[in-house]
Formats: C-alpha cells, sequence, structure tokens
C-alpha cells in the first residue's frame, strides 16, 4: 500500500499533512497562500489541509489545460490516448486499496463500499479506452448539384471544467477524467471543499500513468472561490457538474459569458414503488439500502417509498427491522455498513428535516437519532430513519434530505403511484418491485426518471446511460452516447468536380 517514491505522499490520512495541488504537471500551493482543512467524518479529526485555490489559480489551471489541449496532447492518435487510459486503470487497480481508504477517511463511506466500488471505476476507465479508437463521423450523401462530398468529423470539445461533490469523489473524478482523455480533450477537475483527498491522489496517479503536463489539472478550493470562476471562466469550452441542483443553476447561469457547453448531473428524489405481489423478501433490503447506502448521501436514493396498501404496514415493519439491524461505525471498520454523514453541518441539515417530518405530523418508526455516546459521538453519525405516515406535500416528501431517511407512503392503484411518483422536480432514478411483467413495463414506461430500476436499485454501468430528466439535469454519463458531451461535430463540403 505504498506509492513509488516520485509520487508525493499523498495517501495516508495524516493529522495536518499538507497537500498540494496539481497544475501544469507540477504540485503547487495556491497564489494566495489559502489552505483548507479536511476532516474525518467518523472522528472530526483534521487529516488534512489543501490549497485554497481562487480565480488566479483557475486562470493558470485553465491556460495549462489550453497548452496542452493545442500542443503534444493534441497529436496523441486515439490508440496512443486508449494506451495511456488503460495504464491509469492498472496503475489505479495497483493502488487500489489505498484510493478506496482515502475516500473512506475523508467522507466517510464504509470500506466495504469504496472497495467494492473497485469495478465500476475501472470498468468506466477501460469502456472509456475501448471507445477512444472507435470516435468516428459518417459519410453522408448530399441533393446539391455538382459533385461535391460531405461528410462530418468528430473533433475534441477542447479546454472542460469538471466540478464535482464529495459523495463519491473517486468515481465522479473518474468518471468526468475518462471520457475527457478518450476524446483528445484537457481537464481542470475541482473536487469538493468536503472530500478533495482522493482526487488529488487519482491526479498523481495519472502524473504516474504519464499523462502529459496540463492536459489533467486538480485544483482544490470552494465552489464560491474556484468552482463559480471555473464555471464562468472565458477560455473553458465546457463544464461538467454534479452536485445540486441549485448550484447546477449558478452554473448554467455562469456558463452563459462564453456560451460553453455544460451537462449536468444534480439532485434527486427518486420514487421506489412496491407492489403487493412483489417478492418482499428481496424488496425490503433492495429498498432500504437504496437510501441507506452511503448513509443516504446518494443522489439516486429512493426516498420515497410508496407501497401498495394491503402489504404497507407489513412491509414498513421489515424495512425498519432491517434498518435497525444495520451496524453503524468508523468506516474504516470492515463490519461497518453505515458510515457518518460527510459533516457537522450536513448532520444538522438531516436532523432539521426529522424535526420538520414529525413537527408536519409523520410519525418517525425507527431511527433519526443522532448517535452522541462513545467513540461514534466526536462523528457525524446519525441512525437510519424511517417515517410513516407521510403525506405527499410534506418537506420531507418533497426535498431532497441526502441523509438516511426514508419516507413510506401508501398507494391503491398503478395510476396513483405513478401520478405520485412523478410528482417532483427531479427525475433521476426509480424502482419498481412487481412480479408482474406488465406492471412492470407500464410503470418503467410512465416513470419520468432517467434510470428505472426493476427489482433491483442502484445497478450502473459504464456502457448503460445514466443521468436526469427534468430539474435532476441533462446529459448522461456511461455509454456511447457520453461521448458526445465532449465532442463538436463538424461538417466537412469537399468540391471534387
Ligand atoms: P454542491 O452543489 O454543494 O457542490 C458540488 C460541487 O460544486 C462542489 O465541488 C462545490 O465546491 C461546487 N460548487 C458549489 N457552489 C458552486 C458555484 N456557485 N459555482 C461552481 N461550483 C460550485 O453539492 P454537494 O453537496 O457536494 O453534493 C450533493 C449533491 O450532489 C446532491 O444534490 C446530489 O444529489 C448531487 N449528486 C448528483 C449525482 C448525479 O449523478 N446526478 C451524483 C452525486 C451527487
Amino acid at each position: 500500500m505504498t506509492l513509488s517514491a516520485n509520487i508525493p505522499s499523498l495517501h495516508t490520512p495524516i493529522d495536518g499533512r499538507h497537500r498540494k495541488m496539481l497544475i501544469d504537471g507540477a504540485w503547487c500551493d495556491a497564489r494566495g497562500g489559502g489552505r483548507l482543512e479536511t476532516r474525518n467524518p467518523a472522528t472530526g479529526a483534521v487529516i488534512g489541509t489543501v490549497p485554497l485555490a481562487g480565480a488566479p489559480d483557475i486562470d493558470l489551471a485553465v491556460a495549462a489545460a489550453r497548452r496542452a489541449f493545442d500542443g503534444p496532447w493534441s497529436r496523441f492518435k486515439p490508440y496512443e490516448r486508449q494506451l495511456l487510459l488503460l495504464r491509469i486503470a492498472d496503475l489505479i487497480e495497483r493502488h487500489w486499496e489505498e484510493v478506496a481508504l482515502s475516500d473512506t477517511t475523508d467522507m466517510g463511506m464504509p470500506i466495504v463500499r469504496t472497495l467494492a466500488n473497485k469495478t465500476r471505476v475501472l470498468g468506466m476507465l477501460r469502456f472509456y479506452a475501448g471507445m477512444a479508437t472507435s470516435i468516428h463521423g459518417q459519410t453522408i450523401g448530399n441533393s446539391l448539384p455538382g459533385d461535391i462530398v460531405s461528410y462530418t468529423r468528430k473533433e475534441a470539445v477542447g479546454v472542460v471544467g469538471a466540478i464535482i461533490p464529495w459523495n463519491a469523489p473517486t468515481a465522479a473524478s473518474v468518471w468526468k477524467i475518462g471520457p475527457a482523455l478518450a476524446t483528445g480533450c484537457t481537464i481542470v477537475l475541482k473536487p469538493s471543499e468536503e472530500a478533495p483527498l482522493t482526487p488529488l491522489l487519482i491526479g498523481a496517479l495519472m502524473m504516474e500513468a504519464g499523462v502529459p503536463p496540463g492536459v489533467v489539472n486538480v485544483v482544490t478550493g470552494t465552489g464560491a472561490e474556484a468552482g463559480a470562476p471555473l464555471a464562468a471562466h472565458m477560455d473553458v469550452d465546457k463544464i461538467v457538474f454534479t452536485g445540486s441542483t441549485a448550484t447546477g443553476q449558478s452554473i448554467l447561469r455562469a456558463s452563459a459569458g462564453n456560451m460553453k457547453r455544460v451537462s449536468l448531473e444534480l439532485g434527486g428524489k427518486s420514487p421506489v414503488i412496491v407492489c403487493a405481489d412483489a417478492d418482499l423478501a428481496r424488496a425490503v433490503p433492495i429498498a432500504a439500502m437504496s437510501v441507506f447506502a452511503n448513509s443516504g448521501q446518494i443522489c439516486i436514493a429512493g426516498s420515497r417509498l410508496f407501497v401498495e396498501r394491503p402489504i404497507h404496514d407489513e412491509f414498513v415493519e421489515r424495512v425498519c427491522a432491517f434498518a435497525a439491524k444495520l451496524r453503524i461505525g468508523d468506516g474504516a471498520d470492515p463490519q461497518t455498513e453505515i458510515g457518518p454523514l460527510i459533516s457537522a453541518r450536513q448532520l444538522e441539515r438531516v436532523a432539521g428535516f426529522i424535526e420538520d417530518g414529525t413537527s408536519q405530523g409523520a410519525r418517525l418508526v425507527t431511527g433519526g437519532n443522532r448517535l452522541t455516546e462513545g467513540p461514534l459521538g466526536a462523528g457525524n453519525f446519525i441512525a437510519p430513519g424511517v417515517f410513516s405516515g407521510v403525506t405527499d406535500d410534506m418537506r420531507i416528501a418533497r426535498e431532497e434530505i441526502f441523509g438516511p431517511v426514508i419516507s413510506t407512503l401508501p398507494f391503491d392503484t398503478l395510476d396513483e403511484a405513478v401520478r405520485r411518483g412523478n410528482d417532483t422536480p427531479y427525475g433521476l432514478g426509480a424502482g419498481v418491485f412487481t412480479r408482474d411483467l406488465g406492471k412492470a413495463h407500464q410503470l418503467v414506461n410512465r416513470l419520468r426518471a432517467g434510470s428505472v430500476w426493476v427489482n433491483t436499485y442502484h445497478a450502473i454501468d459504464p456502457a448503460v446511460p445514466f443521468g436526469g430528466y427534468k430539474m435532476s439535469g441533462y446529459g448522461r454519463e456511461g455509454g456511447a452516447e457520453h461521448l458526445d458531451e465532449y465532442l463538436n461535430t463538424k461538417g466537412v463540403w469537399i468540391r471534387t468536380d
């Protein structure tokens, strides 16, 4: 578990460790000299500091990315980019335990989960390595007089600004860097201030793999001081953003200056619909973990659990029994199933939703309490909570909580489930549990969400597009069409007579 000598040692979560950021292939501090602390959410301990970048640092990183894009990187053949991506994937695989531990320590996800993310992360890099040699335009017949050949070329969009959240730092970094490198773009990655360590480690592994200077830059800082100038930058050609809908809206506004392209992976309030004929033994753990995995800090959390009335009470009871047995603890412990929330602020926010739910008349059947005793008292822990007696207009049923809280709601007919399931400004994910194929198809077709899972949840594969409807954003990650987000199409006309 050690990195080779020429990589700055970024991976060990030691108190007070000062990390640098990556601009133009060099490790540097912020121009302004400021620093940002990052904490282990399980213990509250400061595990490192990173540069507090501002607009001048963003300018440097974008200029480096532009030079690289216009320079030697533009002469890399698709096959060379493919080999580079494969090398990056191999290197990350070799260091996977450190990468996983870094995520666990910086943002709290249980180590069993961060380790298990390996397939998803490496699969993405290798999928896009494969795609690098499949980018092609088309020869298109035209109806003009004379002999004119017309065809299209697919060209890299240019300098990409990538702004990511804290809830899956490795996956979010790689899901932006992979397609950028496959298409020949260069990238300035701005990790979340809440969990910047693993993206820096990924940057170090990029350098080790031989990524040319300026092609991948990792600039740490806050949303206001580093994210906003990146989104507004006049020399950035495209922004890929994953985060909250409110921030997505401000990024969209900031991007108007040079009309850069934008793709947005935003928040959700996903419905899970359990029909009375469902296999309950299967549905209970999947529906519960659709929210409780990563302590509810998942964009696709199935936080509105619609259950057909005849089985509602039994189902809620079983979900509560399941929730009460989950092992809560420091994510570094391999026995832990539920880790902490990212920050004390997030803990307050989630607790506020729980108070709201109770005061609006919902019944907290299990959990929802903060863990304040013993070693967990120093971290941001809250027990997985399940509400019953929720109505569609309550705040807990409408807003994204991003915490381990499920609202259960009974329904009587399929039409009603569809109408209420779709009654949200979001449209990221939806779940369906039924043994009836006809019902499954009806629900799949009628639910307005970018992904619908039937008798499963959370399935994600690099070859299958993922993204939102409505205010959950636009653009897709994964799948062949994802590459188009990083490509321009040029029409070419050549007179041959
Ligand atoms: P956030 O919007 O607060 O922050 C995300 C990133 O944006 C951070 O890097 C932050 O520094 C930056 N940022 C903040 N303000 C900015 C501004 N004005 N201009 C530019 N950048 C700015 O989100 P978060 O709290 O880090 O993450 C949780 C949110 O992310 C949830 O809403 C969740 O649903 C969403 N999310 C969506 C997906 C998806 O694929 N759809 C995946 C993961 C998380």
